[in-house]
């Protein structure tokens, strides 16, 4: 047991994008630093000279900060610590527990059990006879990643780590450098990978990985934050020992309901620079309005712009399948009621209950269900069959841009 605070690290290498696998071990281990006073570190294993870039990190650094996922201290970079690796190495080759093989420096992997309680999947044990001894240092002095690992891990104090299953295999030899350098391992802890829905591996066939895509896509941090904190959990099972499922529709669901209780006012920041590359300035009123009006039935802040834009201005309503066959099934119905509810929205208090009420009026008088007055409103506003309340979309558009509108969208007898 140790007594100081806990430190943990995300220690990414520098290869390519943020992937979403990276950003939820990331979340797991300053979730875990959070909770526990601990610190969080960050390491960039950039010791591949040749994939690692400066723009991958920067792309890496982007992504946690977009998550709110804070780090403590100065990010390591691994690349400066060459010094210490190759020290590493020659001490264990002076202590004749390495040895010198065509220029490399190879670790003599110790005979017998190497076990740990590993924090995900409880006991884990190999056999030191079934590991061969595996070279720590190439011929050029540079290291290999087990001993690079090792070495920064114990100066960077680590007392957990908390990594992908990818690296149990990897586990049993660090262990054994951790002890043959002098040092108690610190706890482990291996999270299971993230599968598609079809149950394999994920990959881009199965959409976006990258978490940056997720934030242009339109998702919230706070949605990703949670969706990723929540792979792999079941109500009742403490243990996340088994493969998380990443299902872009349940992230996209739980975008949606982080939408509906996002203030339009925190959203109008999201929203606006969509709206822009749609070439729509609106004033910030109105904008205003039709984010309220839209959000709870948005799974994405891109989602929220088109709606938006589609009250905004009617250029960008587009028909979509239902609506155009509720139109098809009784074009001569669908004209009517739209004719009898421009004659009555003129004279209407332009308010939400003084526009229910006028359309509500006009129903009973012709002897209809309020819905046979509603839906040909919101199909000619929208383009849809699913909106806010009528009388608030049309109280979000404005009469004059609602009644030119909807006069424009009477088709021809
Ligand atoms: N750089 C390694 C990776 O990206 C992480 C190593 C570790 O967490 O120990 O997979």
């Amino acid at each position: 047991m140790t007594t100081s605070a806990p430190r943990v690290r995300f220690a990414p290498s520098p290869t390519g994008y943020l992937h979403v696998g990276g950003a939820r071990t990331a979340l797991l281990n300053w979730l875990y630093a959070r909770h526990s006073s601990g610190k969080f570190l960050l390491r960039i294993e950039d010791t591949d000279k040749q994939r690692s870039t400066d723009e991958h990190t920067k792309v890496i650094l982007d992504g946690l900060t977009w998550l709110g996922l804070d780090w403590d201290e100065q990010p390591v970079f691994q690349g400066a610590r060459l010094s210490q690796h190759q020290a590493a190495a020659d001490r264990l080759l002076a202590e004749g527990k390495a040895y010198l093989d065509e220029g490399t420096i190879r670790f003599r992997m110790p005979p017998g059990e190497i076990a740990w309680e590993d924090a995900v999947h409880g006991r884990i044990s190999f056999k030191g006879e079934d590991l061969k001894d595996f070279i720590i240092l190439r011929s050029d002095r540079t290291p290999i990643y087990n001993l690079a690992v090792v070495v920064d891990d114990v100066d960077m104090g680590i007392t957990l780590v908390l990594r992908g299953d990818d690296h149990i295999s990897n586990t049993p030899k660090q262990i054994a450098l951790y002890r043959a350098l002098g040092h108690e391992p610190p706890q482990f802890g291996h999270v299971p990978m993230i599968n598609g829905p079809d149950g394999k591996k994920l990959s881009k066939r199965h959409g976006a990985t990258a978490v940056g895509d997720y934030q242009h896509l339109g998702i919230l941090p706070a949605a990703m934050r949670n969706f990723l904190a929540l792979l792999g959990w079941s109500p009742g099972g403490d243990r996340q020992s088994k493969a998380a499922i990443f299902d872009t529709t349940k992230l996209e669901w739980m975008n949606g309901q982080y939408l509906s209780a996002t203030s339009a006012e925190e959203l109008y920041p999201l929203v606006q620079p969509q709206l822009e590359r749609l070439g729509l300035n609106g004033n910030r009123d109105a904008v205003f309005k039709a984010i309220g009006a839209v959000k709870t039935r948005s799974r994405t802040t891109l989602d929220v712009a088109r709606q938006v834009a589609v009250r905004l201005d009617p250029k960008f309503v587009e028909f979509d399948e239902k609506a155009k066959k509720e139109v098809a099934k009784d074009p001569l119905g669908y004209r009517a009621a739209l004719e009898a509810s421009v004659g009555v929205l003129r004279g209407a208090d332009w308010s939400p209950e003084g526009l229910e009420k006028t359309l509500r009026a006009l129903a009973e008088q012709r002897g209809v269900a309020a819905g046979k007055v509603f839906q040909p409103i919101r199909i000619a506003l929208t383009g849809g069959t699913v909106s806010e309340p009528v009388n608030q979309l049309l109280y979000v558009i404005g009469k004059e841009a609602a009644l030119k509108r909807l006069e424009a969208a009477l088709p021809p007898i």
